[in-house]
């Protein structure tokens, strides 16, 4: 068996010991003779597993007392709709672009609240400063891409909104290092960049903003219907959450979000501080902006991107091409990349541009 260094933007590579574990599983889990995806999700088995998962990301993440944690459907893409059907008093809502995330939600959030643009630097490939959003004090949420996962930005400070709810997508970069969640009212996630595989979509809200959702929101929408039935209003992504509890323990026995933060940035480093070194590859993001865990870079010459592509492959460094939007490569190196696959790849690219 040959596992690859995976750099697949999402879902992505899993650590290793977290799939051994899940195949060790499999036919027989905890001795109950059944894969986990085949019990009841209200079974105290699954129940416990539940309790459990939660309990661990509330340690990792440092979760206060006064913020639920959901466990919901959809990804993250169906809170683009939750967002504004669960916080929608004044029937309008701030959002701050910088990549296209941002202007996708705003975009579906139009159809339930009145979208603002607080800012767009998408097309400048920077973050806004502080001075430069453009915040209604009247807004019912200022909503922002914590890290736009396409062309590798992400934010280096948490914008002030004074009393008005900050909203994070977070979908590629929660549980890549410590946060201070009491600086936002929402974070929420998808669940397979850094969490576990798809189908899950995480949400973490300050709890006096749940129950103030809009007469018809669906319930499997509604917070405040979902935590009320331990969000289990229906039959959950059990398997997805199974492999975030797993995801969760392996991190705590990583030693936690402080010691991912440092990893995450060592390798973040190695690879920026090799694109920089040379006119062969380049990074077109502003230097402050740049994310931890997408790292987007162009050949200087693009005719290459295919032979590129195919000795990488040959290296065992996978899913290295670019998104459409933005062409040329991109490595995403989520918390189960290990810092080994990195230094592959630098050591990749630097015989790449020597030999050609
Ligand atoms: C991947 C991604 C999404 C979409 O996630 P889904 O779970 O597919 O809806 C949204 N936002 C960001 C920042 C992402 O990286």
């Amino acid at each position: 068996m040959k596992r690859v260094f995976n750099f697949s933007p999402g879902p992505s590579m899993l650590p290793n010991v977290v799939m051994q574990k899940v195949q060790q599983d499999l036919l027989d889990w905890e001795g109950s003779g059944m894969s986990v995806m085949e019990i009841s999700h209200r079974s105290d088995e699954f129940l416990a597993l539940a309790h459990l998962a939660e309990e661990n990301l509330i340690k990792l993440l440092n979760i206060p007392n006064d913020y639920a944690v959901l466990f919901l459907h959809g990804g993250a893409s169906l809170q683009y709709s939750a967002i504004p059907l669960n916080l929608g008093k004044n029937n309008k809502a701030d959002y701050i672009i910088t990549g296209h995330w941002g202007q996708k939600s705003e975009r579906e959030a139009r159809k339930f609240t009145k979208t603002q643009i607080a800012v767009d630097t998408m097309a400048e490939l920077r973050l806004p400063t502080q001075q430069e959003l453009n915040l209604d004090p009247k807004a019912d949420y200022v909503h922002f891409a914590h890290n736009e996962t396409i062309l590798g930005l992400e934010f280096n400070y948490v914008p002030n909104t004074q009393a008005v709810p900050l909203v994070a997508d977070m979908s590629s970069n929660i549980l890549s290092r410590p946060i201070d969640i009491s600086k936002y009212s929402v974070i929420y996630a998808g669940a397979q960049k850094n969490i576990s595989i798809s189908g899950l979509g995480l949400v973490i809200a300050h709890r006096a903003l749940i129950g103030k959702q809009k007469p018809n929101t669906p319930g499997l929408l509604s917070w405040k219907e979902m935590l009320d039935n331990e969000c289990m209003l229906n039959t959950p992504s059990t398997f997805s959450w199974y492999m975030a509890g797993e995801v969760f323990k392996w991190l705590i026995a990583q030693g936690g979000l402080a010691n991912m933060q440092k990893i995450n940035e060592q390798k973040a480093r190695l690879i920026y501080d090799f694109i920089d070194s040379n006119d062969f590859y380049h990074n077109p993001i502003e230097v402050n902006s740049r994310s931890v865990m997408n790292v987007a870079f162009t050949l200087a010459d693009e005719s290459l991107n295919n032979k590129f592509l195919e000795q990488a492959k040959e290296q065992g460094l996978t899913n290295l091409k670019g998104h459409a939007l933005f062409g040329g490569m991109r490595a995403s190196i989520y918390n189960a990349m290990p810092i080994e696959g990195v230094q592959a790849l630098v050591n990749f690219m630097k015989s790449f541009a020597k030999k050609v």
